[in-house]
């Protein structure tokens, strides 16, 4: 048995802070394995170096493992310094000045570039991908004193699916009650895995493309007991898409509803048809808003992120929720492959036609390794082969001019409440909104339904 302390470094509370789930999970997987875990959690315990070092002097652990959430805010226009591993590298410093412990790293920022990353802090060892099996045998490893990789990457990243497993968080009393108080809901993973290949994102090459669900009565278990044990009625469901083909998610709202739990929930959908009898199954069970992976705003730009809809496929959407009464945020990048002035201006008529909603829109995309845009950037020739993409770099395609794109944006979304540009705009607004009490998603209180 070792001691195992993990930290969450994640501090940012905007628009709503995230309770550390995969740190939460980890725990779980550890704890199952016969170790003692602490959680430490940067949000809740402040960035006082000297309260982390009496927390470590205190538990004197065998192993402080690391999960790390973000690399940086993935906003072009962030006027703000957040690239978050110079904070981090503090961390990993204070750390080893408290104690000789071996630092374990992982998390799904650390999966998207893990030798660079583990090469900037300089800690000792590295968990790629789903952790809970792998940093148990990691620890297995060195405490039988075998030789082991710096980097571990899980069975998923390696092909093999059938091993992965997702087990239930290891809830902390106090997080939960400072999550409860700070955002007014708790976020729930129902499965892991995103069969898309839509060229900006990394989930796929850190969960694998095949769905793997939870039982849902495991997941409604956990619900409940939230609800129970600390009047959590608001849910947030982070997986990569909530509506998946294959339906796990309406088997989800179906025990929410046989229960009658009596809660809310909200989560990321696709704009894929949705009929009747599902929206009815979806309110029943709590859907209060939906959050979209829009993700552009014209087939052309569409088609260059690989999304696999169109814009009807949207709007239709869209259209179906304003008919239920049912809030949506549609998330828009402007300027990615294939993007042109044209393009940009048929977008922007688009979102014109997106009645009761919210749009908010980034101007770039966010390069990352693992992905196609990472390709693209190198054949557009916007980034050199090998170059480092630890510090953001964002893809604009050469056929836009972007801060004209910029100006275009911000004159059409110009002076509307519910249209969002640039991103730390609705920040503030949703600062606003939280210094007057409000919690939770917020946007959706900007809908109005005629
Ligand atoms: S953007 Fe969403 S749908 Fe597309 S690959 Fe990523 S997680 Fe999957």
């Amino acid at each position: 048995m070792s001691r195992v302390l993990l930290i969450s470094p994640n501090t940012v509370s905007d628009p709503y802070p995230v309770y550390p789930i995969g740190m939460a999970i980890i725990s779980t997987a550890l704890a199952s394995a016969g170790h003692e875990v602490r959680q430490y959690d940067l949000l809740v315990e402040g960035r006082s170096e000297d309260r982390l070092k009496e927390a470590i002097s205190g538990f004197d652990p065998h192993y402080v493992g690391i999960s790390l959430r973000n690399i940086d805010s993935v906003d072009s226009c962030d006027p703000e310094d957040n690239w978050y591993l110079s904070s981090d590298l503090d961390l990993v410093r204070a750390i080893r000045e408290a104690t000789a412990a071996p630092v374990i790293i992982g998390g799904s920022a650390f999966s998207v570039m893990p030798e660079e990353i583990l090469g900037y802090l300089g800690a000792d060892y590295g968990v790629v991908g789903e952790g809970e099996r792998t940093i148990c045998g990691l620890i297995d490893g060195l405490n039988e004193k075998r030789p082991m990789p710096r980097i571990t990457a899980n069975s998923v990243r390696n092909g093999n699916v059938e091993t992965a497993t997702t087990c239930s968080p290891c809830w902390e009393n106090g997080l939960v009650d400072f999550y409860k108080q700070e955002s007014g809901m708790m976020n729930i993973l129902t499965k892991r895995g995103c069969p898309y290949r839509c060229a900006y994102c990394t989930y796929p090459a850190i969960e694998g493309h095949v769905i793997r669900h939870r039982p849902p009565d495991d997941v409604v278990d956990d619900m409940e007991k939230l609800k129970i044990d600390h009047g959590i009625d608001t849910f947030y469901f982070t997986d990569s898409v909530f509506n998946d083909e294959e339906g796990g998610y309406l088997k989800v709202a179906e025990i929410i509803v046989r229960r009658e739990m009596d809660i809310k929930w909200t989560a990321f959908f696709r704009p894929a048809r949705m009929d009747r009898e599902t929206w009815s199954l979806l309110k029943r069970s709590g859907l209060y808003a939906i959050e979209l992976g829009t993700d552009a705003s014209n087939d052309t730009a569409l088609w260059g992120l690989n999304k696999q809809f169109c814009f009807d496929d949207i709007y239709d959407f869209n259209e179906a929720a304003v008919r239920e009464r049912i809030p949506c945020a549609h998330y828009v990048m402007f300027g990615g492959p294939d993007e042109t002035e044209a393009s940009v201006n048929k977008g922007l008529h688009n979102l014109d036609l997106l009645r009761n909603c919210m749009v908010l829109a980034f101007s770039g995309i966010r390069v990352l390794p693992s992905t196609p845009i990472h390709g693209r950037a190198i054949k557009d020739g916007l980034v050199a082969e090998g170059a480092s993409l630890l510090e953001p770099i964002y893809y604009f395609s050469p056929d836009i001019d972007a801060q004209k794109m910029y100006d275009t944006i911000l004159n059409s979304f110009q002076r509307r409440i519910n249209r969002i540009f640039p991103p730390f705009d609705g920040l503030a607004l949703m600062r606003k909104l939280k210094s007057v009490g409000y919690r939770g998603l917020m946007w959706n209180r900007l809908v109005r339904f005629d």
